[in-house]
């Protein structure tokens, strides 16, 4: 089972728990390496976004704890993107101001426009997603996945980052409602927002939160998007995107396993400023 992870959340997004309390954690579980992935600042209000203010707190906590368990795991600071079309800022922007040691970029807040509101494809409860697809695409499902792969290709297609985080996670609340993991014109969607990763060099996050948090009864991407990416051999890593301590290694075990038997057998480590493969174990 991997011995790091580098997708998840502390207080200063809308993690539960402090940055030491990942790392003790992380420690006794035999991590190599750590990275905490806040949501970036975003130019608006949020409940789950790192605040601005708090930036350089974010600097200064992650460099303290760095040096202290410097002889114990190899710690990062991470940002987990949000890209949003003529709103978000550059990625580089972020990056920079919080010195960061890679990215990931997701999507959760869907434009169906300029300037208009957000859907918001993965918040609490499936009525929010529900009421978007109609308020903003009119109950258009195929109007309204295309604009969450197309945004999801134009932040692949301007941005610079490292990791696309789960980005199947529009079928979160679908969960089998709108669309099937069969229909054509969805799998289309898959392709090409794969051929872009592809083109890119990006890694592929295989995203075990939905499961363990009973969210979903799949990984982030799974079915014929997991099938896609083992057939294009685009590089992989397991997270756990944890919220908690407690989730740091959520289902890393089974997911060995499971895309081992799809026929995976490498995984992306980060270590020492740069990427390397490793075996699947
Ligand atoms: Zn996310
Ligand atoms: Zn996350």
């Amino acid at each position: 089972m991997p011995d790091y992870n580098l997708h998840q959340h502390s207080l200063f997004s809308d993690g539960k728990a402090e940055t030491l309390d990942y790392v003790e954690k992380a420690i006794r579980l035999g991590f190599s390496l750590l990275g905490f992935s806040e949501h970036s600042p975003l130019p608006f209000n949020t409940s789950f976004s790192l605040k601005k203010e708090r930036v350089q707190d974010y600097i200064n906590e992650i460099d303290v704890l760095k040096h202290r368990f410097a002889d114990k795991l190899e710690i990062f600071r991470s940002l987990e993107m949000d890209y949003i079309p003529a709103l978000s800022e550059d990625f580089s922007y972020w990056a920079d101001r919080c010195k960061t040691d890679y990215l990931i970029g997701s999507v959760h807040l869907v434009s169906s426009g300029t300037g208009s509101p957000l859907w918001f494809i993965d918040g609490p409860s499936p009525d929010i997603y529900d009421e978007g697809l109609i308020d903003f695409f009119g109950g258009d499902i195929k109007k309204a996945l295309k604009a969450y792969f197309h945004q999801t290709n134009q932040m692949i297609e301007t941005q610079r980052f490292d990791i696309i985080g789960h980005f199947d996670k529009i079928k979160m609340h679908n969960a089998g409602r709108y669309f099937v993991d069969e229909d054509l014109w969805y799998r289309k969607l898959i392709d090409e927002t794969l051929e872009l990763v592809k083109s890119k060099n990006l890694i592929v996050e295989i995203n075990t939160r939905g499961l363990y948090k009973n969210r979903s009864p799949k990984l982030f991407p799974d079915d014929y998007a997991l099938q896609r990416v083992k057939e294009m051999e685009i590089p992989i890593v397991i997270s756990s995107d944890a919220h908690h301590p407690d989730e740091l290694n959520g289902l890393f075990g089974f997911s060995v396993s499971y895309l081992k038997q799809i026929g995976f057998s490498k995984m992306m480590k980060y270590s020492n400023s740069q990427w390397d493969e490793t075996n699947l174990s």
